[in-house]
């Protein structure tokens, strides 16, 4: 078969996604060019030349497709043929319940894979402008280069595209005792009843604030990666650095008690308030205002169960600090994960604020098929938001709140809630099979309605 060039797929970063993307691309039938900035340009966290090399620790997390979000999503990959995966299978490591890979084998097989291919071709050499025609997914993750990040930024506006994230922990909303906190916006701001009672309080006392500063200040705290610029800039300072400026700074900052009345004990005055606000349209996540944090994750889930209401929190993921490229998706993107100014152009991957090796690869499958559709002239369905895979798109392209959004692991709390099932702790190991059961035979319906994909109408 002959290919016109307007028929070939531009990837832009060979790591995870664009790995991943060409792959899918290339099995489809669609001839690739991965532009790979390594071994030229280096960054501070790669080690090597190769593709999909993993930067940090050699986890893929848990493997468990019934009872883990991350499980599920390994699961879909697997179902879709993915490279990542059936890699990763080979080079598996022992490690419990988890998919440790032994790294060095792991890439140098993707990158043999990938140029072994007879529709990829590997081009090396940094991109450093936004392409103007032909089909396009820029993958280049989080240490995106600084001359391609600041072409990105010239098109998106400077506020659209972040060089280090501030996550603050996130809270499945089932799991906080709401018989100790309440819903009120300070001073109930806001025109209706929803705004006035946007935010969820949790009240201290004295006693409890100060056993807090000082489970604050005594907690682990992880160090920025050498090489890693520390990126705090006044308005998201961790928590733990602003409790070390003065055992009252949270109290006059993000945990000042004003302007609310604990709805439970109207006449008790609290010492300091910790917000939550509402992370996801459907109200299944909250993230606790202003708690960036660099803790250890243990430390972290110590020390925020210390707060009432959040004693039995279950957390959909902990905070932290990083370098970190990425888009504001919600407003960026549309639903097929092009730019919305610029449609001959995807993202995929980290630099779409999803966070993870698997979360990144996945987005990766996604734009390769996407972008194959795009090329032989089909229209998908849309990937189910019950899927782990649809979940998280749907997250990044609009189901976040765009204002305060900030990248994601893939986690229960993104998936539509299945009807009728019990909440709470006790219900979970339920809840999780129903959501799981239900992925698997929407993904592969979606899969199997991808092979017979409908031509697009000439109007599009
Ligand atoms: C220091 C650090 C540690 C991390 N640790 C973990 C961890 O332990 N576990 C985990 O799950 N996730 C971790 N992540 C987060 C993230 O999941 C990984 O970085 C993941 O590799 C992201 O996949 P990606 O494909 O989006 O980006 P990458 O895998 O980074 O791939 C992007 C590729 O684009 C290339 N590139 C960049 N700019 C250009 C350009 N202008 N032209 C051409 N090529 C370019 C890069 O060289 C790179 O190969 C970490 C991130 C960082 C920065």
């Amino acid at each position: 078969m002959t290919h016109s060039p307007s028929d070939v797929l531009h990837i832009i970063g060979g790591g995870m996604a664009g790995s991943e993307a060409a792959w899918q691309a290339a099995q489809a039938g669609i001839p690739v060019v991965i532009h790979e900035m390594r071994p030229q340009v280096e960054t501070f966290a790669h080690r090597t030349g190769n593709l999909a090399e993993m930067v940090c620790s050699n986890s893929f997390r848990s493997d468990d497709s019934e009872q883990n979000a991350v499980g599920l999503l390994h699961w879909e990959m697997r179902a879709a043929g993915g490279l990542i995966m059936q890699t990763a299978d080979r080079h598996r490591l022992p490690a419990g319940g988890a998919l440790a890979v032994d790294r060095d084998p792991f890439s140098e097989e993707v990158t043999a894979t990938l140029r072994a291919h007879p529709l990829v071709t590997v081009e090396e050499g940094e991109i450093s402008e936004l392409p103007a025609e032909g089909h396009w997914i820029i993958a280049t993750g989080p240490l995106t280069s600084g001359a391609l990040a600041e072409a990105i930024r010239a098109e998106t506006g400077a506020e659209s595209l972040a060089f280090f994230d501030a996550i603050a922990p996130i809270v499945y909303a089932d799991s906080i005792d709401m018989d100790t906190a309440w819903m009120q916006s300070r001073y109930d701001k806001g025109e209706t009843e929803e705004e006035q009672k946007a935010y969820l309080n949790c009240p201290m006392t004295k006693d409890q604030y100060e056993a807090f500063i000082d489970a604050l200040l005594a907690a682990d705290k992880t160090e920025f990666h050498e090489g890693e610029t520390a990126g705090y800039f006044d308005g998201c300072l961790p928590i733990e650095v602003m409790a070390e400026r003065g055992r009252e700074t949270l109290r006059h900052g993000p945990m000042k008690p004003v302007g609310l009345t604990n709805a439970h004990k109207p006449d008790e005055k609290a010492w300091a308030v910790v917000q939550l606000r509402r992370d996801n349209k459907l109200g299944t996540l909250y993230n606790i205002v202003g708690f960036q944090t660099k803790m250890k994750y243990g430390a972290q889930t110590e020390v925020f169960r210390m707060i009432p209401g959040l004693e039995n929190a279950s957390f959909a993921r902990l905070g932290g600090i990083h370098r970190n490229t990425f888009l504001n998706s919600p407003t960026l993107l549309d639903g097929e994960m092009r730019l919305r100014s610029r449609p001959n152009i995807r993202f995929a991957g980290q630099i779409t604020g999803v966070e993870g090796y698997v979360e990144s690869a996945a987005m990766g499958l996604l734009a390769g098929r996407l972008a194959v559709a795009e090329i032989t002239g089909k229209t998908l369905p849309p990937v189910p938001a019950e899927t782990a895979m649809g979940a998280l798109v749907t997250h990044i392209t609009g189901g976040a709140e765009a204002k305060t959004f900030q990248p994601m692991n893939v986690n229960f709390g993104l998936f539509p809630p299945v009807e009728g099932l019990k909440g709470g702790r006790r219900g979970r190991k339920d809840r999780y099979k129903a959501y799981t059961d239900r992925a698997k035979s929407l993904w592969t319906d979606w899969l199997q309605s991808t092979v017979t994909g409908a031509e697009a109408s000439p109007a599009e």
